[in-house]
């Protein structure tokens, strides 16, 4: 097994367990216990050792269970994916390009997940994708896929190939992109062997990486490394989601945008918290979103700048600042 291998299958899956290897936070996690019976924890030990060194932190916010996640406002499927998917493995909102859903496993669970509904009910690896290849050959408009999750990462290199390899034979697809939080969760995915894998496809397809993070306590100097490995060979782009008490300030986005500049890493976009079932506490107001953006563009090139999404479950309502 791979070193990111090894760190994915020793990741706590249970506060239980978490308790007995930070015995001295058994009574801010015993209250949660309830909180992880409908959405699980899923915490590699490298971030759970950074949030044990700041229980309240911003890493803690986005990871550990809190008791708001039982309230019954919100949305099961927020932004309208499942009505748009005419396979289970792919959605089909927009002419050029398509979601694929290779998995529904992630590094890590977010507790602000839109898809944390889905997420936490399925834990699957789809290594067959026929359906997928059919419906792409059946539409010649369709030059981009989209590689979401779920993490596509999580599959292993040899799964990655095969479905590569698949699409090589659908010839009006041009584009691949990956949507992925390894690179900030478990850096050490980002190896020689992937990066082997992927080059056969260079010459047939452009690649490109849309890396999530959230602040810059996520970009220690194991994430930088990781983060270079990527920008040095593909175009790199970063999508954020503003959460409140952990980025909803255009402070923390400018210093997000210029750490990720510095990596070469082009922000994307800063997504508006949608109206998920679980995740009401992390929402923001519409009219501090704007405001964080209009002080954003006081202080970052427009080139530099990421674009706002506000987005609900019906296509006609998204919104782009
Ligand atoms: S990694 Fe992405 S898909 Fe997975 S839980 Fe986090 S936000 Fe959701």
């Amino acid at each position: 097994m791979k070193p990111w291998q090894v760190q994915l299958q020793n990741s706590y899956k249970s506060l239980t367990q978490v308790i007995l290897d930070y015995p001295h936070l058994k009574n801010k996690l015993n209250p949660l216990l309830e909180v992880e019976k409908k959405y699980p924890i899923f915490i590699p030990k490298r971030i759970m050792n950074r949030i044990s060194k700041d229980i309240n932190g911003k890493l803690a916010k986005q990871f550990l269970p809190q008791l708001d996640e039982l309230s019954p406002n919100g949305l099961y499927d927020p932004i309208g994916d499942l009505k748009n998917s005419p396979t289970n493995r792919l959605v089909h909102r927009y002419e050029n390009r398509v979601l694929f859903f290779p998995t529904s496993k992630c590094p890590i669970n977010c507790r602000y997940c839109f898809r944390k509904n889905e997420i936490s009910s399925t834990d699957k690896i789809f290594s067959k994708n026929d359906q997928a290849i059919e419906y792409l050959q059946d539409h010649p408009l369709i030059n981009e896929i989209i590689f979401s999750g779920g993490d596509p990462l999580i599959l292993t290199d040899n799964q990655l190939d095969a479905h590569l390899e698949s699409f090589v034979k659908v010839k009006h697809i041009k584009q691949i992109r990956f949507h992925t939080r390894f690179p900030t969760i478990i850096p050490d995915r980002i190896d020689n062997d992937f990066q082997l894998m992927l080059s056969k496809y260079l010459d047939r397809f452009e690649i490109i990486f849309v890396i999530h993070t959230n602040c810059t306590e996520e970009l220690d100097d194991e994430v930088k490394a990781s983060l270079s490995k990527l920008s040095k060979n593909y175009t790199t782009l970063s999508q954020s989601v503003i959460l409140k008490n952990i980025n909803d300030s255009s402070e923390s986005f400018y210093n997000l945008s210029k750490a990720l500049l510095e990596l070469n890493i082009r922000p994307y976009y800063a997504h508006f918290p949608d109206d998920v079932l679980g995740a009401q506490h992390f929402k923001i107001s519409k009219h501090k979103a704007h405001q964080i953006h209009s002080d954003l563009r006081q202080k970052i090139s427009g080139h530099s700048l990421p674009v706002f999404i506000f987005e609900n479950n019906s296509n006609t309502s998204k919104e782009y600042v």
